[in-house]
């Protein structure tokens, strides 16, 4: 069905066309033509909206999140990464499948009701993989699909030295061979890479330190043979820095550049304690560098270099990473993190990060991410038509001096009534069309006590653990 958003401010992101007046013509889900001239077109179409009132910006993409994570709110916010993992990762498997059908979509809610019409999801539940694919096909939202990979568990690559009794149920907690995680993606990639044009999957290695030699070539030949995209976890503490200098002999960046996986398939989430030599060799090959503000500071893992990746003109995105170490799935708000933390170490005010840097991070650069540059992340002829709609009529744009600053700045999502995904409306007249947002959060609360139940039970490992793995993060710590 034709769709025609007539008479819109249309923020394109595109350099030749910059911020127009304008309609924009919709076909089988494609951007057919973006008309500057609102009446210079009579367009028989099924549906014309009239965008007189509305700003159209392109569908955002949030580029490193957990969906599981939607379940944890309140649980973890006050540990730091590798405290805050022991937990998560328990709460996290106690999750069964309606539960993670729920996460999903909870995610989806944030997301949609905030911009975002495209994830990466770091996945770590093997056995809720084909759940959580069902929940994102039925909600019509945009998934890059990233089931973890991992063989080498925390406690050994950071020397804890945990009781026998605790490293042996640790090490033998939802452990899969290479062999059987090849056969996982194999199978997703045959039932459901490129589904819809809306889902597709990529390899997601936890993180490098995370992954054995032969879990790494077995990551590189599946990129190779089926033209994955790679997303992981990058040197996100500093005892991830420490330990991974002492252990490899390049360094975790020489890990994965001696396994060929440094290229513009590879995005890598947080990138935080990173030499400059390493960022300029990342930046040269491409790597789309995920920034995670939000959860940066939270977990207290430190401040991203993102001043030298703009200056290198390196590829950014964003993302809100987990529930119960970010704040909500907001893109606005973590653009306007983004935005102003990195101003705290720049005394040159001509070099700090500008409104218009975030707002590309989020639109063209998440798009990047997932090998999708040239086809979305613009309002331009020939693009997918994943669109936002913005009310024009609120506080935020009473009066427009700068528009992607007043974006940036102070809108928060609540303007937003439409959002268009692969041409549907997926949020039309600001209700979600796919599935019934007020059901799915009520199930959500009627399993509650269930949930937290399990909780409960999934949690004696990790406290058991936890005084272990605290010793070696103190004497990492102390001057
Ligand atoms: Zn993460």
């Amino acid at each position: 069905m034709r769709k025609y958003i007539q008479n819109a401010t249309i923020v394109t992101m595109d350099a030749a066309l910059g911020i127009v007046q304008g309609s924009i013509l919709i076909e089988n889900g494609i951007i057919q033509e973006v008309f500057l001239d609102p009446q210079s077109m009579e367009v028989s179409c099924a549906e014309i909206i009239d965008g007189s009132s509305m700003i159209v910006i392109p569908g955002m993409t949030n580029a490193h999140y957990h969906s599981y994570s939607n379940l944890l709110k309140g649980t973890t916010s006050n540990l730091p990464l590798e405290l805050w993992s022991l937990f998560s990762v328990a709460y996290g498997y106690s999750l069964d499948d309606q539960d993670m059908e729920l996460a999903v979509l909870l995610g989806v809610i944030e997301m949609i009701r905030s911009g975002i019409t495209c994830c990466i999801d770091h996945f770590p539940h093997h056995q809720r993989i084909e759940a959580a694919l069902r929940a994102y096909e039925q909600s019509g939202m945009r998934v890059g699909f990233a089931p973890m990979m991992h063989d080498v568990p925390d406690d050994c690559f950071l020397s804890v030295q945990l009781p026998q009794n605790i490293k042996k149920q640790f090490h033998s907690a939802n452990q899969r061979t290479i062999e059987e995680i090849k056969d996982i993606y194999m199978s997703l990639v045959k039932q459901w890479h490129r589904k819809n044009g809306r889902i597709s999957i990529l390899l997601g290695p936890n993180a490098p330190q995370r992954c054995s030699s032969e879990m790494l070539k077995m990551c590189k030949k599946l990129s190779e043979d089926e033209g994955l995209y790679v997303h992981t976890h990058l040197l996100e503490t500093k005892i991830q820095k420490l330990a991974g200098d002492h252990q490899f002999s390049k360094g975790i960046i020489g890990w994965l550049e001696e396994h060929g996986l440094v290229s513009k398939k590879l995005s890598a989430a947080h990138s935080i304690w990173l030499e400059d030599s390493e960022i300029a060799y990342l930046v040269e090959n491409g790597v789309t560098f995920v920034h995670n503000p939000a959860s940066n500071m939270i977990l207290g893992s430190g401040k991203a270099p993102l001043n030298k990746f703009l200056l290198l003109d390196g590829n950014v995105a964003l993302g809100t990473d987990a529930s119960n170490c970010g704040i909500s799935h907001n893109m606005f708000e973590i653009m306007r993190l983004a935005v102003m933390i990195h101003r705290l170490e720049e005394t040159n005010y001509e070099k700090w990060p500008q409104p218009e840097h975030v707002f590309k991070m989020a639109t063209i650069g998440g798009a990047k991410a997932l090998g999708d540059d040239g086809r979305r992340g613009k309002i331009k002829k020939g693009f997918i038509a994943d669109l936002v709609l913005i009310n024009k009529n609120s506080t935020v744009f009473s009066g427009i001096h700068d528009l992607v600053s007043q974006l940036v700045f102070y809108e928060n999502g609540s303007d937003i009534n439409y959002v268009m995904i692969d041409g549907n409306w997926i949020l039309k007249d600001g209700k979600i069309t796919t599935f019934c947002e007020e059901e799915v959060i009520k199930k959500a609360q009627e399993r509650f006590e269930d949930i937290s139940e399990r909780f409960q039970h999934a949690l004696r490992l990790a406290v058991e653990a936890k005084p272990f793995f605290e010793k070696v993060i103190y004497s990492c710590y102390q001057p």
